[in-house]
């Protein structure tokens, strides 16, 4: 099993490289080689099993020989068990023919806990054998960040420093990533956006010198590792519902396009998903392009769901690499068009090839809290404001498949947004219930690479 990068220019990897490298070294994102096909009978045959056995028969093939099986289903076992469901990802019913796929019982609250505690133990196991060290260095909008932190605090061979806009997250997750008490862990507060943090990482990452000193990874989305762990739950909630004999489809709150893209690997390898549907909130970059054919930069404007706050969706290359026949070359030139000019076109073929894939729509922020407080009404769920993006948009969607809607974020996560929408406060779940009574830990960063890379070098244990 091998990765290759979707600018065409860095070396092939296995899984393991893979993941520890994080962003390919020619600027691109990995991806798998051939994607490997799941036959309707094994589908079939993943009802009825655990979480983590159908997560075992779904990922094994994208691990080659960097795992062994019992390993490899160590590992998933000891991912999430921290977890406070059972069943780890539960359906409920939202309305006749529309569920709501529950993906924030990790310990973080988000679903980005089904990646990162995943992506947690894998890297432990693989630095022990190598006897290697790395520093992670995060960028996050909220969710990432406190999942990282969660996921790798007290490792002994791994630093994690973690960059997030100043003032642009909640209170609750803000507190996530500052409460740890462990020396490795550090929140840096820098002074920008969401897609300044991520840019800032990047050029960590094309600054070949430091990348190679302090042996930099990145564990955020554009780490394949963690678009695998997510294409679980498409596989559970699918057969739950009657796949392979019954075809379904999912609206995915998005940002990043980390989450719907690993729907897009699912439905390659063989589950019949007939739509994605992307969700967005009034940061609406990915609605524009489908639409319209350019992918057109604005600013960001703050909402109430702030972990879809983006304008650069990293992940989406990885889908102009499909739609562009796997053509390295031409992503490359799209993504330098992008970085000196904010803009792309894209073209005729690929827009054809994405829009018989997605379908989209945004949801604006009275519109996300008219659907937090229907929906409340309803059925008694509470969304919080990602998930009710999500909803809003599903709705415009409904017909006679099932329509399977992400619910990404605990509510709690975002009581107050939530609580202007219901006139109810949702009460934190009680393994975090003192989250308020912890000091907090951070460090103001310029939005300035040098800066960041002065700290990093001073506060990581060599
Ligand atoms: C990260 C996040 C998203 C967006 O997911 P992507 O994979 O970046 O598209 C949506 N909702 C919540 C709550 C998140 O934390």
């Amino acid at each position: 099993m091998q990765y290759v990068s979707t600018r065409g220019q860095a070396p092939a990897l296995s899984f393991e490289d893979a993941m520890l490298t994080g962003l390919a070294r020619d600027g691109g994102l990995y991806v798998p080689r051939a994607v490997p096909q799941m036959a309707p009978d094994d589908i079939a045959a993943l009802a009825g099993l655990s979480y983590e056995e159908a997560a075992f028969r779904v990922m094994r093939p994208f691990i080659g020989d960097s795992f062994a099986d019992a390993e490899f289903a160590a590992i998933i076992e000891r991912a999430y068990a921290g977890f406070a469901h059972s069943v780890r990802a539960p359906l409920v019913q939202l309305g006749a023919n529309h569920f709501l796929l529950e993906l924030f019982h990790g310990p973080t609250l988000a679903f980005k806990d089904f990646a990162m505690q995943l992506i947690g133990q894998l890297f432990q196991a693989a630095l022990a054998r190598r006897g290697r060290r790395v520093t992670i260095v995060g960028a996050t909008s909220g969710d990432t960040g406190s999942a990282a932190i969660e996921a790798f605090r007290g490792l002994d061979n791994v630093d994690v420093f973690i960059l997030f806009p100043e003032g642009r997250v909640s209170e609750v997750q803000r507190r996530q990533m500052t409460t740890p008490t462990e020396a490795n862990v550090h929140a840096l507060a820098l002074a920008g956006d969401f897609d300044d943090c991520q840019a800032r990482l990047k050029d960590m990452f094309n600054d070949f010198a430091f990348r190679d000193e302090v042996g930099l990874a990145g564990v955020n989305s554009i780490n394949w590792a963690r678009v695998l762990a997510q294409v679980v739950y498409y596989f559970t909630a699918a057969v739950s519902l009657g796949a392979p004999q019954r075809a379904v489809n999912f609206t995915v709150p998005t940002g990043n396009f980390g989450d719907i893209y690993a729907g897009t690997i699912a439905r390659r390898m063989g589950l019949p998903i007939d739509r994605l549907v992307i969700a967005t909130n009034q940061n609406d970059i990915l609605h524009r392009a489908l639409a319209s054919g350019v992918y057109e930069t604005r600013g960001v404007t703050p909402s109430i769901s702030p972990s879809m706050d983006i304008q650069v969706s990293s992940n989406f290359e990885r889908a102009l690499f499909d739609a562009y026949g796997r053509d390295g070359a031409a992503v490359a030139q799209l993504m330098d068009e992008l970085r000196d000019s904010g803009r792309f076109a894209i073209s005729q073929g690929a827009l054809e090839y994405l829009r018989e894939l997605y379908a989209t729509g945004r949801a604006s922020e009275d519109e996300t809290r008219a659907t937090i407080r229907a929906t409340h009404a309803a059925t008694g769920e509470t969304l919080c404001p990602h998930s009710a993006v999500a909803v809003k948009v599903a709705q415009e969607n409904l017909g006679a498949t099932p329509m399977i809607t992400l619910a990404t974020a605990h509510p709690a996560k975002f009581p107050d947004a939530v609580e202007a929408a219901t006139g109810a406060r949702p009460p934190l779940p009680a393994h975090m219930a003192d989250l308020f009574a912890r000091p907090e830990r951070m460090t103001p960063v310029a939005n300035d690479l040098g800066a960041l890379e002065t700290l990093i070098r001073e506060r990581r244990r060599s």
